[in-house]
């Protein structure tokens, strides 16, 4: 198949294309390098099954595929709400230029969709059925407003132009290829760990995430793709665990004498988060398989290699 991957230079994007052009497929990679990097995609940059289009999905493009896996959109909120208003019309005119692709050339349209839609859940775990809590004029409004407008999006294209689509929640996902500077939390407690500088954590570090590891998530996106399933479908950990466990956790397996310090708590950071998976697990016979201490242990060593740190 031909299949094109907005965002594909990017964190994910770039795990998601190993997996299709090993299967392969022909991958295009879109991509605008906001916050990818063309060092995540080298290795198949010669292969005459992959191409690269450097393009903003702000503006439309005409392209021949049979698949879209849409990620196109900065993830971490650091990187986010650098430029709001971009984020905005990323996930706004973007997805409506990738639905619109999709519509002509009747390809089936995968959306990488964000737990962000719950916002600051009241409801605990969070199943699809929840419709969340969210802030609209808040600092995260742009990125976790901006995804439910793209979820609308696709399921409008869905009812009215029988565009063929699968919609994605993705929890908090980690592992190789973070940015250093990428400001999310795991990349930032592992940079800071391997620098031997002090790990921030926000706030009192009693809010939990629940970690996923890239390839686990990568698994989930073919399957629900490949599925009947239109969804919106969680694929997550539900493993959860405190900000501070896990400052614990990176410090322990890095550098046990560095130093734990805090630092504000930014506006509207959700209290709690974790996946309600049975979804996945029942339609898609998909569970996480890598714990959260070889998860971490496997990205620390792809930052050491990165970062030419010699074990501490
Ligand atoms: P990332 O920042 O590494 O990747 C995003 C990619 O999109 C980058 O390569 C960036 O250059 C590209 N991009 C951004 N704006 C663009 C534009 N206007 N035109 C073309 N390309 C553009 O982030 P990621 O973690 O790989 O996330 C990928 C997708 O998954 C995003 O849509 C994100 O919202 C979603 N997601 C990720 C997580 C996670 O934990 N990693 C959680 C929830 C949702
Ligand atoms: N966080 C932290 N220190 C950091 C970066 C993030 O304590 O250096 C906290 C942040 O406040 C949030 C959690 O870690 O409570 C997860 O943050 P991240 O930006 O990774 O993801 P999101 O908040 O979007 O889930």
């Amino acid at each position: 198949m031909r299949i094109l991957v907005t965002g594909g230079a990017g964190f994910l994007g770039s795990h998601l294309i190993d997996r299709l052009m090993t299967a392969g497929h022909e991958v295009i990679c879109l991509d605008n390098f906001y916050t990818g990097n063309k060092r995540n995609i080298l290795q198949w940059l010669d292969n005459h099954n992959f191409e690269l289009i450097r393009h903003d999905i702000t503006e439309p493009i005409r392209l021949e595929v049979d698949q879209i896996y849409h990620l196109a959109c900065p993830a971490s909120p650091v990187h986010y709400q650098y430029n709001p208003v971009k984020t905005v019309k990323t996930n706004v005119m973007g997805t409506l230029n990738m639905l619109g692709l999709a519509k002509r050339v009747k390809a089936r349209f995968f959306l990488a969709s964000t737990s962000e839609v719950y916002g600051d859940p009241d409801v605990h775990p969070q199943s699809e059925e929840y419709r969340g809590n969210v802030n609209p004029i808040g600092l995260r409004a742009c990125y976790d407003e901006g995804k439910r407008i793209a979820e609308t999006l696709a399921f409008d294209y869905y009812r009215q132009n029988k565009v063929d689509i699968r919609v994605v929640r993705i929890f908090n996902t980690y592992g190789p290829r973070m940015l250093e500077n990428d400001g999310r939390v795991v990349s930032n407690f592992i940079v800071q760990a391997l620098q031997g500088k002090p790990l921030t954590v926000y706030g009192d570090g009693s809010q939990t995430r629940s970690f996923c590891y890239a390839s686990d998530l990568i698994e989930g996106f073919i399957r629900l793709m490949n599925s009947d399933y239109v969804g919106p479908v969680n694929i997550g950990n539900p493993g959860e665990y405190t900000i501070l466990q896990l400052a614990e956790a990176v410090r322990d397996m890095i550098n046990p004498n560095a130093e734990i310090i805090h630092e504000p708590l930014p506006s509207d950071d959700p209290r709690r988060r974790r996946p309600d998976i049975t979804k996945a697990k029942t339609l898609l016979d998909w569970e996480p398989t890598v714990p959260l201490a070889e998860g971490l242990k496997l990205t620390v060593e792809d930052f050491r290699k990165r970062m030419g740190n010699a074990p501490i």
